[in-house]
């Protein structure tokens, strides 16, 4: 189990493999890992030096191997932890720069790279041992997106609510198209469930991703594995596939069970979905900092606007916002330049908003 804070409120982790990562592979936690598996030292040569080696995994999180120097210091470790884009992800973290601190032995400098990327990389000022903690579990922490909840928003259309990301379900004529596949297979796959079973009968052809941002696109391999096409922007397609391509040792999810290969529908700066009885618009939000590919979904005849990131409606505004954040300023121009007819927001995160919300977000007058 674990939580982050937004503000003061509790959320539940996404997920426990990184948080497993995280702990096991820090400078203490490979003593502790190796200790308590009671593993082997090995010897290895790497770049003409002589390592002592330890190996060990977590189920369904990640296996790993920790390099030790000559004064038995660990130095790095690689490893290939479970992620819900990659499926199995390659994982370097190196330690280096080791200080004593008041009798503990603590690198100052950690760098991490994730499937070739920095994701980490920091340097430490001063380590205190033993710090007073609390962690004791959160009140009312739920169990991270299991519940979902339909919420009508028109006719065929809904509202898919209950976690942290909320999807859209919208019925066409034969067929029914989804906004988002957020987060991962948990999340994911009881959207589908749901949104089956409030809309009988039709396939769900194509899901709409909104970005490539991982929490918007986690769950974008359960709706493959039930072969559902991928729409996403055409600079994504390459990268997914790669990703797709991968092995899955660790966790093997939904998509390596099913052996399917994803399709993808590349978008450019706008798609049109139509089926003669509804139409559903992607928009790109040209020169939006927060992705490059980053979409609204515009309902026309609904005047339904779905949009992630750029506007969460959390809060209500009673007036205009006098700081206006930068993407939401940038979802206006594009709203400006589109001349987009909105009367209701349906966001990623957050409620259902009228239009007068987002204005007022965007700092404009109701
Ligand atoms: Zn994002």
């Amino acid at each position: 189990m674990g939580w982050s804070y937004r503000g003061k409120k509790a959320n539940p982790s996404r997920g426990t493999a990184g948080l497993k990562h995280t702990l096991w592979l820090s400078p203490h936690g490979v003593v502790k890992a190796a200790q308590a598996a009671g593993l082997e030292v090995q010897t290895r040569r790497a770049g003409g030096k002589n390592f002592k080696t330890v190996s060990f995994s977590a189920k369904g999180a990640f296996r790993a191997t920790a390099w030790f120097d000559k004064n038995n210091m660990l130095r790095g470790v690689d490893s290939t932890m479970f992620n819900p884009v990659y499926g199995d992800m390659p994982v370097r973290t190196v330690y280096s720069g080791y200080k004593n601190f008041n009798g503990v032995k603590f690198p100052t400098k950690i760098k991490v790279s994730s499937a070739g990327f920095t994701t980490l990389d920091v340097t430490i000022n001063s380590v205190n041992a033993n710090a007073a903690a609390d962690i004791a579990v959160p009140d009312g922490l739920g169990s991270g997106g299991g519940r979902v909840t339909m919420e009508k928003a028109a006719d065929g259309v809904w509202f898919v609510r209950g976690g942290s990301h909320n999807s859209v379900a919208i019925e066409m004529k034969d067929h029914v198209l989804l906004v988002e596949a957020p987060l991962g297979d948990g999340r994911t796959l009881a959207v589908l469930g749901e949104v089956r079973k409030t809309i009988p009968g039709k396939p769900i052809r194509t899901v709409l991703n909104t970005h490539l941002h991982f929490d918007h696109s986690g769950g974008l391999r359960a709706a493959a594995s039930e072969g559902i096409a991928i729409a996403t922007f055409k600079d994504n397609v390459k990268f997914f596939k790669a990703a797709y391509g991968g092995k899955d040792s660790i966790k093997p999810d939904a998509y390596a069970i099913s052996g399917k290969r994803a399709k993808f529908i590349p978008l450019g700066d706008k798609h049109v979905f139509t089926d003669g009885s509804r139409t559903v618009e992607m928009h790109r939000l040209i020169g939006n900092a927060h992705n490059n590919g980053l979409y609204v979904i515009y309902l026309p005849n609904e005047k339904i606007l779905s949009v992630a990131d750029a506007y969460s409606a959390r809060a209500t505004l009673k007036e205009p916002a006098k700081k206006v954040d930068p993407f939401t300023a940038n979802l206006w121009e594009n709203l400006v330049r589109l001349k987009l007819d909105i009367a209701t927001v349906l966001p990623i995160h957050g409620q259902k908003a009228g239009f007068d919300q987002l204005k007022m977000a965007a700092g404009q007058q109701p």
